[in-house]
């Protein structure tokens, strides 16, 4: 696993190189839809609806006949916001034949946020639940462009002056269109948005030929599940990265079932995992945490449960023996990005603990040397750089990030790891501001922007602190009033909190300061914010 390319050390998957088949994404799933047909493969917990594999193809058929009738056609975006549900894979899959970039948005964004997204994304159509449709009204209320640019908005439910969902599924799918021209490599399927390694959050161009690599990563190496022996549980958020593919298209492209729950409520989720006899399940670490120490975990029955695996955050080790203890499940990690689609890395039971494990398929990884830029050797830290036929085609509308970010077809994920002589990679801390509150995204640039929103606000920054295994980081202010005023840490708090959404509140809370040391280019010195902490 570990190699020289003109003498620089690249680690590389011990698994057998995947080929990524010239199709759609669409094309991809409906193949392996076709081959379960009657395998039941989305189970709604709460409503109890569920879709063999055949009914999720024809549904997501009548969409894209539907969605073609409404004028979608190759090159527009639809933006999703709704939490998990069967009709985001039908959105998906439908958006994929008809070649338009699904952009997918946190369920729990404001206005303003929605707003943002749907205006840089350039959305034409809305895709979401008659509970949350409100946000996106008011998004659109507030701004010109959007009264423009939005042509629809279909909800799942009912609501004033919105497409109910059930209509699209009335379709007789005779506009289901065969001979969209997609060009598989360079044409994007989705948008998620990534702040990536600064800045502010940006349209991550992830293209069909991406997720099918990805996807195919994921079940050539160990991750392969078995639709006799596997139960899914989908609770991840489909909006991510994670529960987009991994979770939600992992287990449907292999015949497995996966069992879908809109929101984490501990009760529901234990009965959920007793109920359905989960067998494996991708958490994040604070759902790990849960596991490890909740009394609640003693009432059900869980020992269903083989294998965990845990992505988007770092987990402390002890967590991961503890759950293994308590479930006596294998607990595993996994390590990525949302500008890889999202797999890099993934550990096999038994795991060898502390590690995110070794290369998915065709994959390579190598670490530089954070200030002389030169490759660094087994046991020492350097920055990540990734290749391979996962890596993002570049951020939407934004050549510089994108140019910042692959250089010489190296992605710089702005992680800090080590490996060792068998390919194990260990992340050992980020570089890049990005702050991880329960694997959510929180961009410092994106509160720095809201706080300099605020009339008393001269200057802003905004680091992450370590606030233990449950939350993992949360974001600390540092402040400068304009001359002459005082503004009161409460005010800036709630101010900010009726701005963003809950999990991007600056926790930590702020320090007001006479300057914000910043290079001569003006960019913040956020190390030396957090040394002088
Ligand atoms: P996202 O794009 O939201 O998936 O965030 C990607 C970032 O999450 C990575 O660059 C890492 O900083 C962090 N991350 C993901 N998985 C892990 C992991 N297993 N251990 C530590 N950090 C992780």
């Amino acid at each position: 696993v570990l190699s020289n390319e003109n003498g620089v050390p690249i680690i590389r998957s011990p698994y057998q190189d995947i080929d990524v088949p010239d199709v759609s994404f669409s094309e991809f799933v409906f193949s392996k839809l076709d081959e379960y047909k009657k395998v039941t493969c989305m189970v709604d917990h709460v409503t109890g609806r569920s879709y063999t594999c055949s009914e999720l193809k024809e549904c997501a058929i009548k969409v894209a006949s539907a969605l073609k009738r409404l004028g979608l056609k190759k090159g527009n975006t639809l933006l999703v916001f709704m939490s998990n549900c069967p009709e985001y894979a039908m959105v998906f899959l439908a958006c994929g034949v008809i070649g338009v970039a699904v952009s997918t948005a946190n369920p729990v964004y404001t206005p303003m946020e929605i707003q943002k997204q749907l205006e840089h994304s350039e959305a034409t159509v809305i895709v979401s639940m008659s509970t949350m449709v409100g946000i996106v009204k008011e998004a659109i209320k507030f701004s010109k462009t959007l009264q423009t640019n939005v042509k629809e908005i279909i909800v799942v439910g009912k609501a004033e002056a919105c497409r109910p969902f059930s209509t699209l599924l009335e379709d007789d799918g005779s506009a289901f269109p065969d001979n969209v021209d997609i060009c598989p490599r360079t044409d994007i399927i989705a948008l998620p948005y990534s702040s990536g390694t600064t800045g502010l959050p940006k349209g991550v161009m992830l293209t069909h030929s991406n997720l099918v690599a990805n996807l195919l990563q994921l079940c050539r190496g160990p991750m392969q599940l078995s639709p006799e022996r596997d139960t899914l549980i989908g609770l991840l958020p489909f909006y991510h990265i994670y529960g987009m593919v991994v979770v939600q298209f992992g287990p449907i492209i292999q015949g497995v079932k996966l069992v879908i729950l809109p929101k984490f409520e501990p009760l529901v989720f234990l009965s959920a995992i007793q109920q359905h006899q989960i067998t494996y399940m991708h958490l994040v670490p604070p759902l790990a945490l849960f596991l490890a120490k909740s009394p609640l975990v003693n009432n059900f029955k869980i020992n269903s449960v083989k294998t965990i695996i845990c992505g988007a955050a770092p987990l402390g080790e002890g967590v991961t023996n503890e759950v293994n203890n308590r479930i006596g499940a294998e607990l595993c990690q996994a390590y990525g990005l949302t500008e890889t689609s999202p797999l890099i890395s993934y550990d096999i039971a038994p795991a060898k603990v502390g590690t995110v494990g070794r290369m998915a398929p065709s994959t390579e990884v190598m670490l530089i040397d954070t200030l002389t830029g030169n490759p660094v050797l087994p046991g020492k830290e350097g920055e990540l750089l990734v290749r391979g036929p996962q890596v993002m085609k570049g951020y939407l509308k934004n050549s510089e990030a994108t140019s910042n970010t692959i250089r010489d077809g190296w992605l710089h994920t702005g992680d800090q790891a080590m490996y060792d002589l068998e390919g194990y990679i260990k992340i050992s801390d980020r570089l890049k501001e990005l702050i991880k509150y329960k694997g959510y995204q929180i961009a410092p640039a994106e509160l720095e922007a809201v706080l300099c929103t605020h009339p008393a606000v001269q200057d802003a920054a905004v680091i992450g602190i370590r606030a233990g295994d449950e939350v993992g980081e949360i974001p600390q202010a540092f402040v400068v009033c304009k001359p002459n005023i005082n503004a009161k840490e409460e005010e800036l708090l709630t101010y900010v909190s009726e701005n963003v959404a809950p999990y991007k509140k600056i926790r930590g809370g702020i320090k007001f300061v006479d300057q914000i040391p910043k290079t001569a280019s003006g960019k913040i010195l956020r190390r030396l914010l957090k040394e002088q902490l």
